[in-house]
């Protein structure tokens, strides 16, 4: 099936040909009637699914040409992930003359005061610096027609629910279309679908906590002393092109980037104790092939759409095994194929078996060739089997 069946306008037919999109995502496919007839829509789609595209070409469709008032308000939880849907947007607006305005902290006020104070049809926008923006009176929701709560989850476990409320307080509730992405929705954001949305329609594509299936997961058991050792060794043996390695913690990714490069990798960092102008760059420079690693704690794993990251390592499991499916989500995008690659330790076990529960998989555990292993019952088979009984 091709885009045009779909209803959108010619002129965003015209964009998404022009990127050599070839047939709508299951995502694009549903979402875009519910969303041309004006319903309000509550999805959960997998990253990499074209989650962005779903809503972003039916709203651009249906905004057709700039007026001076701002009419669509799309909330993001993190800097990088509204960053990018303006890129999108970049690209989709191509054939219209439709405006955007991307709004977050940690850069000065005053473009963004310009670039608002000319009414932009479309504000991109984290929670805290467009309330600044609100109070300061450089920006007015009063003319919201669509409302796009982006990775809501997040914005909850972020801590920005009550911000988010203040903001949806501020949109008219007349002729406001609102579209509410989230893997999953606990209680607290269903209070909110109870007061800010109308009679929403929902749409599930996949298991949200299905990683994609062009991904290659596989595990590397090692002793703790030997894991940096082991990480070095499987960067020199990868075929990489781009490669993220995620960290827990900043202070580990700091300590791993300053190693990689001593060792001679070019890397560059993301965490959040990076300044925004900081984080910017190093991003742009992964994004253009000029550095080829980039580490990275958990801000990074979420919805941030890097073209061909060939591999994810993560160094440490993460703590919450959702974490797990989001990082590897850099990877396989879009029906690439992409490898996963897991570095654990026998006091991570718990963690990679809860893993194993959540997406429904057995992972396979690999050994480095050649590498001078040292011992841990994790390499023991026999050690592992008596595990086993134990857990049942
Ligand atoms: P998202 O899930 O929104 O982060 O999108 C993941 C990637 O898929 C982005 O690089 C999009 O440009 C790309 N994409 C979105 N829709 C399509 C499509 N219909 N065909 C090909 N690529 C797409």
């Amino acid at each position: 099936m091709s885009f045009q069946p779909l209803g959108l306008s010619d002129p965003i037919i015209h964009a998404v040909q022009r990127l050599r999109y070839i047939e709508p995502s299951p995502i694009q496919t549903q979402a875009t009637p519910i969303l041309l007839e004006g319903k309000d829509l509550i999805a959960s789609a997998q990253t990499g699914t074209g989650k962005t595209a779903a809503f972003t070409l039916p709203i651009l469709s249906r905004l057709a040409a700039h007026q001076p008032k701002t009419r669509c308000l799309i909330l993001e939880p993190t800097r990088e992930l509204a960053a990018q849907v303006v890129e999108c947007l970049e690209d989709y607006t191509f054939f219209t003359d439709l405006s955007f305005c991307l709004v977050h902290g940690g850069v000065g006020y005053g473009t963004q005061n310009e670039k608002l104070a000319k009414r932009p049809d479309i504000v991109v926008a984290t929670p805290g610096r467009l309330l600044d923006h609100l109070e300061n009176k450089t920006l007015s929701l009063s003319d919201i027609e669509y409302l796009v709560l982006d990775e809501a989850d997040r914005m909850l476990d972020m801590g920005f629910l009550p911000d988010v409320s203040r903001i949806i307080r501020q949109c008219p509730t007349e002729n406001r279309q609102t579209m509410l992405f989230s893997a999953t929705i606990p209680p607290r954001l269903q209070t909110l679908v109870g007061w800010a949305m109308k009679t929403p329609e929902t749409l599930s594509i996949g298991r949200s906590a299905t990683p994609a299936e062009t991904v290659r997961h596989v595990l590397y058991p090692v002793a703790a002393d030997q894991k940096f050792e082991l990480l070095l060794a499987i960067l020199e043996n990868l075929h990489y092109e781009s490669i993220i390695v995620f960290t827990r913690t900043k202070m580990g990714a700091d300590r791993i980037s300053g190693t990689l490069e001593q060792a001679g990798h070019k890397v560059v960092t993301i965490h959040s104790d990076r300044s925004q102008a900081e984080r910017t760059q190093s991003l742009a420079s992964f994004k253009d092939g000029s550095v080829e690693v980039l580490v990275a704690t958990d801000i990074a794993s979420r919805g941030l759409d890097i073209d061909d990251v060939t591999h994810v390592i993560n160094y440490d499991i993460p703590e919450n095994p959702e974490d797990y499916v989001h990082r590897i989500g850099r990877t396989g995008r879009a029906s690439r194929k992409g490898d996963a690659l897991t570095i654990f330790t026998a006091a991570e076990l718990e963690l990679v078996q809860s893993i194993e529960r959540l997406i429904g998989v057995e992972i396979e555990r690999v050994k480095l060739d050649h590498f001078p292993y040292v011992y841990t019952t994790l390499l023991d088979p026999k050690a592992a089997s008596r595990r086993k009984p134990r857990r049942r």
